[in-house]
């Protein structure tokens, strides 16, 4: 019952949106990611975009003011990681920050308190644990470039970590997928990428991945987006597991 009236209520929503269809449309045309989904795939991110605007306040820092295409692009990519899953990963918390440009939080490096702290672009994001998520506006609007790495994602990812505790790499699986397989395909793909880096061996993923399993986990899940072969290629179990984890092949939209 309490589902139905959910769907319900999600529709109502959805058809009393009041942002027009030509901003949706400059909102895609900003993102060339989104050309691989399908007519419907796109119309289903449009409206899981419209439930994320609904429940989330967008408040801007440092005077900077939140325009509502600035909205619709940090939406349209939230949404792209639970394209197939549902609205409800990303309830108990409220705020997406906006800063104008990289900042520097008052807070010093922790993990114990569920923080995590987004330092390889200068802090230009965090995500915390049933806190908001802080995003740089200047690193956002570059998202036009498929080039592996997306901040709106990798902060997203962390949030979607963290449903289950502190952020570890290790999210809550859907029913079926196997916990002690994620742990050991997951640690061991962290393990080689330790072992490559500190023996100057070439990986194409970021070496901000090897940070901790938190930050492995929210590359990856860039990389699984942009540029899925690069995961393909180096480590496919960990492309297998990220496929059944979001319900998205990413590989086959460009191949
Ligand atoms: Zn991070």
């Amino acid at each position: 019952m309490f589902k139905i009236v959910s769907q319900w209520w999600q529709r109502r929503l959805i058809q009393q949106s009041n942002v027009s269809e030509d901003a949706w449309s400059s909102a895609f045309a900003r993102l060339p990611l989104l050309r691989r989904l399908t007519n419907k795939e796109k119309i289903r991110l449009q409206e899981t975009a419209i439930l994320l605007l609904h429940k989330k306040s967008f408040l801007g820092a440092h005077d900077l003011e939140v325009t509502e295409e600035m909205k619709l692009i940090i939406a349209l990519q939230a949404c792209l990681p639970i394209l197939n899953l549902s609205i409800g990963w990303y309830r108990g918390w409220h705020s997406i920050i906006i800063y104008p440009a990289g900042f520097r939080p008052d807070h010093t490096y922790t993990d114990e308190a569920g923080v995590v702290h987004h330092e390889k672009r200068a802090l230009s994001g965090e995500a915390w644990s049933r806190g908001p998520v802080i995003l740089s506006w200047d690193e956002v609007k570059d998202a036009g470039i498929i080039d592996g790495e997306n901040l709106v994602i990798h902060e997203f990812a962390h949030k979607l970590d963290m449903r289950n505790g502190i952020a570890n790499g290790f999210p809550p699986l859907h029913k079926g997928m196997n916990k002690k397989q994620w742990a050991e395909v997951f640690t061991e793909a962290y393990d080689d990428l330790h072992y490559r880096l500190q023996n100057g061996q070439r990986s194409e993923i970021d070496s901000y991945a090897a940070h901790s399993p938190a930050e492995f986990f929210s590359v990856l899940s860039e990389l699984f987006f942009e540029r899925p072969g690069v995961i393909d290629t180096e480590y496919p179990d960990v492309y297998k597991l990220l496929s059944e984890f979001y319900k998205q092949d990413t590989l086959a939209k460009i191949t």
